[in-house]
């Protein structure tokens, strides 16, 4: 080799060893076993513009006092400010066990399953937050379930033997974890923004209980008040997105329930729920992210096990045990996705 040839194969090495060693890589947060210590930012945006999503689930209104309502005086954060920027469907519905741990299992997995309502019992299919793990192999904060309610911490793990104990997500339930009761909404308002600006998770399922608690409770005023302070959390969750560099314009955010309650005159009216009654099944449905149409209200017939085919399409994995459908009636035309004036008008 004449000193020309090696000087220029000195140049390429230079270059190959510069190009594979850019990549940032975070080691700073604590890691479980099952996943790399040290990991690639393998997460390739590919033809979509949402990296993160967020699936708010607001346990137990009925449509009735919601998006149901004529006037929806108890959701003006939803009807007025963030509907004509997202995506309604009034058509969505629970089709499976009209329970809690029931209908998030369900959000999770893509599956209807009678899984037991007092976490006890681990879902039968591994969940969006597990298949996301195993494709992207981030650490363990990257996805999340953050709930009121301690029994849902059950959505972390799954019965599957080739998946239980593995890619679990990260978990924030109830006063400190399964077992330890349920906490107030407002702990879950200040932790969510607390993981969401400290850890920037990826994949992130928060449950929020008070319509559901205090209707359990015969409690109207608190019933309705606590539908409303649901509706002002999806706002000021939206407006926090928006204003968060690791977030704005690459999120989609969803907002569904767990199930609704029973209509007036069926057994004892809004404080219960759990049968198959139209009420019961039927559920609010909102989306809002770069990759969606607004200012829409459509009437496609969907229900809870669509939302982690819809996410798998978002964020380009494969959910194989998933029952549902990809929702392609929220996708707008490439050239029809948010600008970003628009998506920053309610941050403003
Ligand atoms: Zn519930
Ligand atoms: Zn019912």
């Amino acid at each position: 080799m004449d000193f020309k040839s090696y000087f220029i194969a000195i140049l390429i090495s230079v270059f190959i060893l510069n190009s594979c060693s850019v990549d940032a890589i975070d080691t700073s947060l604590d890691v479980k076993s099952d996943l790399p210590s040290v990991q690639k930012e393998r997460y390739v945006p590919s033809k979509y513009k949402t990296k993160n999503v967020i699936i708010l689930v607001i346990d137990g209104p009925r449509y009735s006092e919601t998006w149901g309502s004529p006037t929806r005086d108890l959701i003006p954060v939803l009807d007025r400010q963030l509907a004509p920027l997202g995506i309604v469907n009034s058509a969505f519905y629970n089709l499976g066990s009209t329970y809690t741990n029931p209908g998030h299992t369900a959000i999770t997995t893509g599956n209807y399953q009678n899984i037991k309502n007092n976490g006890s019992e681990l879902p039968n299919f591994p969940s969006f937050f597990q298949h996301w793990s195993h494709t992207y192999a981030q650490h363990q904060e990257s996805t999340y379930v953050i709930a009121s309610k301690d029994k849902l911490e059950i959505l972390a793990d799954t019965k599957a033997s080739e998946w239980n104990g593995k890619y679990a997500p990260a978990t924030d339930c109830g006063i400190a974890g399964l077992g330890t009761g349920y906490r107030d909404d407002a702990i879950t308002y200040q932790n969510t923004f607390d993981i969401l600006s400290e850890k920037h998770p990826r994949l992130v399922l928060i449950n929020l209980r008070a319509p559901d608690s205090f209707a359990h409770a015969n409690d109207w005023d608190n019933y309705i008040r606590g539908i409303s302070n649901s509706d002002k959390f999806l706002g000021d969750l939206w407006r926090f997105l928006q204003n968060d560099p690791f977030y704005a314009e690459n999120t989609t955010l969803f907002m569904t329930n767990d199930h609704g309650r029973h209509g007036n005159g069926n057994k004892n009216g809004f404080i219960s729920h759990g049968d198959g009654c139209s009420e019961c099944r039927h559920l609010n449905f909102f989306a809002i992210g770069p990759d969606f149409k607004r200012n829409e209200i459509i009437t496609t017939e969907r229900s809870q096990i669509d939302i982690p085919a819809t996410v798998a399409e978002l964020l380009q994995f494969d959910m194989p045990y998933g029952k549902g459908e990809v929702m392609f009636e929220l996708f707008a035309p490439p050239s029809e996705t948010i600008p970003r004036t628009i998506a920053h008008s309610i941050a403003e």
